[in-house]
């Protein structure tokens, strides 16, 4: 299906050189087209994001030392070094999570598209909106106890990793290039590639109910192809 995606985009792009009558559209093919399109800038515009977010991580660099040498001449508190340790952290992870969504841009595309479909979904009816847990045929939304931030991810990795011996496949943690372009908020959540249905996924939304970490949790796939399912681990991300 994806190869399929792959030539239509060619074909696209051909069309745009040398200019004819399109034919018809339905909804999926509009959809689909859009898909690919999409999937397409995303990647070239990740690329462009790397050399940034190495720079991010220099500078952490630099400042970690200088605190380390603050720290050693008892000019600061030990709390400020780790503060920048966790700041260069999160700064590595950010190129991590780049080069995992430049491997996985159909992935993320779907994600952000079955995420805003729920959305909708839900804007359109403000009694579903009050409950704490709703389930609608694609999706399940936990509201939580309030309290998540992306810091206590690693709780979540350890518990997967301690009860399937393999790492949380996190497919964006935080804000992503797509997220910016869709003024999405996105920063205080994480994206799992498992379907909530599934063995993992159903220990996984376990997990989450019983600490009152908020998700929500999507089975629809965009029509066509099997992307699209997953876990967003934090609360809906909204548009700003
Ligand atoms: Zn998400």
């Amino acid at each position: 299906m994806l190869l399929c995606g792959d030539v239509s985009a060619q074909r696209k792009t051909k069309k745009k050189t040398t200019p004819t009558t399109p034919p018809p559209q339905t909804e999926l093919t509009k959809l689909r087209d859009e898909y690919v399109r999409l999937t397409n800038e995303y990647k070239a515009s990740l690329g462009k994001l790397l050399p940034f977010y190495e720079n991010d991580v220099k500078r952490a660099e630099e400042k970690l030392e200088q605190s380390k040498k603050l720290l050693a001449e008892g000019l600061i508190a030990r709390a400020q070094v780790e503060e920048n340790e966790h700041a260069l952290a999160i700064a590595k992870e950010k190129i991590n999570e780049t080069n995992r969504q430049m491997a996985n841009a159909e992935g993320q595309i779907a994600g952000v598209l079955v995420e805003t479909e729920a959305d909708e979904e839900i804007a359109k009816n403000l009694k579903l909106a009050k409950r704490g847990l709703i389930r609608t045929s694609s999706f399940t939304r936990f509201t939580g106890a309030g309290g998540w931030n992306l810091g206590d991810a690693w709780k979540i990795q350890r518990f997967f990793s301690d009860t399937f011996n393999k790492q949380l496949p996190i497919a964006v943690f935080g804000q992503g290039a797509i997220h910016d372009r869709w003024r999405l908020d996105h920063h205080n959540a994480m994206d799992i590639q498992l379907h909530p249905d599934g063995a993992e996924g159903q220990a996984l939304l376990n997990f989450l109910q019983k600490n009152g970490i908020p998700y929500s949790a999507f089975r629809s796939a965009i029509p066509g192809t099997a992307t699209g399912p997953h876990i967003h681990i934090g609360r809906p991300s909204h548009r700003y």
